[in-house]
């Protein structure tokens, strides 16, 4: 009697055990802290038995190589850090537990990839977080036969958790500061950049986030003044974005190169911006230009990007494209001075270059060529601006992407089909509709003839021509 008596209260008591602390999250874990020096140490906790475990985000440098294996060094013994095919994979020939990661940090910006780092001049820094993420293959051979887009490939799903471990720093998860200096959260549910760093929240009338204090007075004077006038036009034209106030990570990144390089991106509600180059320092007709142009394009992607996300990777023309479309336009109404025959001549430009005969636009980033989808990508919807206009004499540059926007806008994603069908609407005209699809989806023989037919039959007066070397060395 005693016995049952007893057997019972341990049956409840372990019938209640789950509710008060939940089982432990079974997958990976990595912890990442700061290291000697300017280094950092990530550790990797592995719950699960796999002797490879790749990284889906695996850029490469303008060179070709892959980022990652310049800066990541692995200490712990047996482990290594190799590139299989489109990945950096991490391997040993017993199943990994646990993996120590010696990182300098890696601020440049990959090739259509975003900047691993940010680094902030008082010394702040970001991180971009799903660079840690990790998915386990069964073998160095799987993980070579890997696809760029790994949408719709069904890798494994294991939780990969991400702790942020920098005691004495403010941290910022998604706008939100966190004083402890220790923050945890699931990694592929959102791309993010952690914020470690002391400098205060601002809050302009466009965006919240982090200026860097270094930042060159008139660009910080274009952030906050010109950003709020675009977003304004962009709001008008194109409807309420799918996003509210976004959160700005904007860094200044010194007086090297010679040049100005303006790099960024859009992840989930944020947008990173690293500038640096000793001719960002002054303000020229040319700096001003650029850096509102850069606005421009990463602003846009709050609608073309974020309200409206792309399918997979190689459908990434249709919001690259949209973006450099909508900063050449925006600025045409909102600076008086800026011509956009320069930048458009640069897109048809890059767009000859990196798409040739028989090369689908939809397949240049398996070829490395993820410029093509700016390039191309505007000039499509040159075409389709042009067939918009002859259609409705009450439309404007924004018309076609409005509509495009409105009819996606629920389900928040569109695809190539869905801006063909737009495009057949626009232009009335199913023969040109299916050669577009052919540039897209298959190549055409002649690129060029290709561009001047369609050009001719919707209407764009635009030079089908790669510029010259002579005239590329003016503009350099
Ligand atoms: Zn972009």
């Amino acid at each position: 009697m005693l016995r049952w008596v007893i057997a019972l209260l341990l049956v409840t008591f372990a019938g209640a055990l789950p509710a008060a602390s939940p089982p432990a999250p079974k997958g990976v874990t990595v912890t990442v802290t700061r290291g000697e020096g300017d280094e950092w140490i990530a550790d990797y906790q592995f719950d699960q038995a796999s002797p490879v475990w790749f990284f889906p985000r695996s850029g490469i440098d303008e060179k070709g190589q892959p980022w990652r294996l310049q800066v990541w060094t692995v200490e712990t013994p047996g482990v290594r850090l190799v590139r299989a095919g489109h990945y950096d994979l991490l391997t040993a020939d017993t199943p990994l537990k646990r993996v120590r990661i010696r990182m300098k940090l890696y601020t440049d910006q990959p090739e259509a990839e975003y900047a691993p780092v940010l680094r902030f001049s008082d010394g702040a820094l970001a991180f971009f977080s799903d660079q840690f993420y990790v998915v386990p293959t069964k073998s160095i051979a799987a993980a070579r036969a890997l696809p760029v887009d790994l949408n719709g490939v069904g890798t494994d799903g294991t939780p990969v958790t991400l702790v942020l471990s920098d005691p004495g720093h403010r941290l910022l998860l998604r706008g939100k500061p966190i004083t402890t200096g220790h923050v945890s959260f699931a990694l592929d549910t959102g791309n993010t950049y952690l914020y470690t760093g002391n400098a205060p929240v601002i809050d302009t009338p466009a965006f919240a986030g982090v200026l860097d204090t270094g930042l060159p007075d008139w660009v910080k004077a274009e952030l906050r003044d010109f950003t709020p006038r675009l977003m304004a036009l962009y709001r008008d034209k194109l409807g309420i974005p799918a996003i509210g106030k976004p959160m700005a990570l904007i860094a200044w990144g010194g007086d090297k190169p010679e040049g100005i390089s303006l790099g960024g991106g859009v992840v989930d509600g944020m947008v990173v911006m690293q500038i640096r180059g000793a001719r960002a320092l002054t303000r020229s007709p040319e700096t001003t230009s650029w850096m509102r142009w850069f606005i421009g394009h990463e602003s846009a992607h709050f609608w073309m990007g974020q309200t409206l996300h792309y399918e997979r990777i190689s459908e990434g023309w249709i919001t690259e494209g949209a973006a450099d479309f909508l900063a050449t336009r925006a600025l045409q109404r909102l600076v008086p001075e800026y011509d956009p025959k320069t930048d458009l001549r640069d897109a048809m430009h890059d767009c000859l270059r990196f798409v040739g005969p028989m090369e689908a636009l939809s397949r240049s980033e398996d070829r490395g060529e993820p410029r093509a989808n700016y390039g191309c990508g505007a000039m499509l919807l040159l075409a389709a601006e042009a067939a918009t206009r002859k259609h409705d004499p009450k439309a404007d540059s924004f018309t076609f992407l409005r509509g495009l926007i409105d009819a996606n806008r629920i389900d928040t994603y569109v695809n190539t089909r869905e801006w063909l069908e737009r495009f057949k609407l626009a232009t009335g005209d199913a023969a040109l509709t299916a050669e577009v699809r052919a540039f897209i989806t298959t190549g055409v023989p002649d690129p060029k003839a290709f561009w001047r037919h369609l050009f001719a039959v919707t209407g764009v007066d635009q030079p089908v021509e790669m510029k010259s070397i002579k005239e590329m060395m003016q503009a350099g």
